[in-house]
């Protein structure tokens, strides 16, 4: 039998913003030292690995997840000092509630600002969306530049604004008083993303209560839980009610919720590592600034911008040497000559170094 003229699929169908985009890209790792995605190097102790896997062979896999796991979510908003009277809502990682957000926002003509370079899910969220996206650059020396921020605030009253506490890729923390006059400023809402919380140790949290128009947005994937997918939105509950209703039902699924249910009994175990994993931050950050030719910047998360003169060459370099760090030189022309490098564990970092100074000096 003849096969039917089979005519190419037709993209026009597709919104013009979605063809012009490229896919989220995650660069394949295997065998490397994995030092390009802010995750936390330790596995669980093996006694505790051991439990969980007697928790989740007890989960019923034939059943749908609770549509809103109500216990889960009490004891989650104990175990992080929730501000009564405040809610939360559970996600897929921190980026389904990134686009949830949005997607409640994306009234037609609406924006979505953030200053900029940072998290690039916040400006494609926005344009799956079909919002428009504002990146308002940082100052050299990565800080926000208040002025642009509250003539940019003025000029396309955002939906929403997205402020990275740390940023990534940057890792620093802004200040304080101009980030309360963002918010004072916003006509719409302010999204405190604190997915580097356990390396920052500073949290808008309490502030929820006193400003209505914030929301604070966390994450269990840098505290060592990447896997699982788990991220919550927390703000006043009328706002949470709204997104919720966005929230695809069983978002989070039972071995999700039955992992971070025994973790919350065991964030000792986690808390330990970001604290060795902040140690580790200090002892990698002295050791680049002991190298000629790299410029390491001040860094609140579990990851350090530097700046190299030949960042493709280092980069390659390194890759070949069987480490893999985030070449962000191209990203924004603030960030020229810059790679990211997550703090790793120590024998991690010691390599990530030795491999460093080696690509510096055979130039
Ligand atoms: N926010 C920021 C600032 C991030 O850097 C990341 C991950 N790189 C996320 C959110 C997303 O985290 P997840 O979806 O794993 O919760």
């Amino acid at each position: 039998m003849n096969a039917p003229n089979r005519i190419g699929p037709d993209l026009s169908l597709i919104r013009d913003e979605v063809r012009a985009m490229s896919a989220y890209h995650v660069p394949s790792a295997d065998g490397m030292v994995k030092l390009d995605a802010m995750e936390n190097p330790f596995p669980l102790p093996p006694a505790l690995a051991r439990q969980l896997g007697e928790r989740l062979a007890a989960v019923a896999l034939n059943r749908y997840p609770p549509a809103d796991p109500a216990a889960f979510k009490r004891r989650l908003a104990q175990a992080v000092s929730l501000p009564a009277g405040m809610a939360l809502m559970l996600g897929n990682g921190s980026d389904e509630l990134i686009h949830l957000v949005i997607q409640g926002c994306a009234k037609p003509g609406a924006s979505v600002l953030s200053p900029w370079p940072s998290f690039v899910m916040y400006d494609m969220s926005a344009r799956f969306d079909g919002c428009g996206f504002v990146g308002v650059p940082l100052t050299a020396d990565f800080a926000l530049d208040r002025a642009a921020m509250l003539a940019a605030i003025t000029e396309h009253r955002p939906a929403v604004i997205f402020i990275a506490w740390p940023n990534n890729p940057t890792g620093n923390l802004f200040d304080r008083a101009t980030v309360e006059a963002i918010i004072d400023a916003a006509p719409g809402l302010v999204v405190l993303d604190e997915a580097y919380l356990p390396f920052a140790q500073d949290t808008w949290l309490p502030q929820l209560a006193a400003r209505p128009n914030l929301l604070v947005l966390r994450t269990l994937s840098k505290l060592g839980l990447a896997g699982i997918r788990l991220g919550y939105l927390c703000g006043d509950p009328a706002w949470i009610g709204e997104f919720d209703k966005l929230r695809p039902p069983y978002n989070v699924n039972v071995l999700t919720l039955a992992t971070a249910d025994l973790l919350l009994d065991h964030l000792d175990v986690l808390d330990a590592q970001a604290a060795q994993l902040r140690a580790e931050r200090a002892r990698v950050l002295a050791a680049l600034r002991g190298l000629t030719g790299v410029t390491a910047f001040d860094t609140a998360a579990n990851f350090i911008l530097l700046r190299v003169s030949d960042p493709d060459r280092v980069f390659a370099h390194l890759k070949q040497q069987g480490i893999l760090i985030k070449n962000v030189s191209r990203m924004h022309p603030l960030l020229a000559g810059c790679l990211r490098s997550t703090v790793g564990a120590p024998s991690e970092n010691d390599a990530f170094v030795a491999a460093l100074t080696a690509a510096l000096t055979s130039s």
